[in-house]
């Protein structure tokens, strides 16, 4: 069953990478989701891009949910203000809680934590566990290497190339919010025995 989409999961960096160009990104996608209605779902934390998107996102009106785990509440400094805060038992509970809160999934540039969040999300689409809609922001080519990777892994036949359907690339702000308004979410209740 499809429905529109109302809710974005973002996963991005705890740092802001060496180049100012990104953060402007995060503010811009934090900006530009919040006044195209859509709800913001994260990671919680104030550091890094995963903060400005969200500090963006409230100041530009929008609704901000966060999700962190105990161990990560002081690490991460839980951003203060956010429209809801939930607070996890562990990781795996963080990222399951993640994607239940969100209808569509946005990849910005980060580390390996962005990366491991990605992937999960990506595999649960190979798996048939959802079929919501995932971007990667290619910001800079930023990701030119995961799609380089991606290919090989193709090329090698370890993966087939329908797995290039699982995910769209968008290399600005703009396109993003357009593969948002264009794309329809799974609203299908996920199947219980397979989480
Ligand atoms: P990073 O991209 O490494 O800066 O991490 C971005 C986000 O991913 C942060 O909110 C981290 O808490 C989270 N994260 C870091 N490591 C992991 C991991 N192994 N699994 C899941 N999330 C992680």
């Amino acid at each position: 069953m499809n429905g529109v989409i109302k809710s974005v999961c973002v996963y991005c960096g705890s740092r802001t990478g060496n180049d100012p160009s990104y953060a402007n990104i995060a503010k811009q996608i934090g900006s530009s989701l919040a006044e195209n209605n859509f709800k913001v779902v994260f990671g919680a934390g104030s550091i890094g891009m995963m903060g400005i998107v969200a500090c963006s996102a409230l100041s530009a009106g929008g609704k901000v949910i966060g999700v962190i785990p105990e161990h990560l509440d002081d690490i991460e400094i839980t951003l203060p203000g956010l429209t809801e805060l939930y607070v996890t038992k562990n990781m795996h509970d963080r990222k399951a809680l993640m994607f239940d809160k969100s209808d569509a999934f946005v990849l910005l540039p980060g580390g390996l934590g962005s990366l491991d969040e990605f992937f999960e999300i990506l595999t649960w689409a190979q798996l048939g566990l959802h079929s919501n809609p995932i971007i990667i922001f290619n910001q800079k080519d930023y990701w030119r290497p995961l799609l380089t990777l991606i290919n090989h892994i193709i090329e090698e036949n370890f993966s087939g190339i329908e797995c290039k359907a699982l995910y769209q690339v968008a290399d600005t702000t703009e396109a993003v919010i357009d593969i948002l308004k264009s794309s329809k979410c799974d609203i299908t209740p996920a199947k219980p025995e397979l989480f």
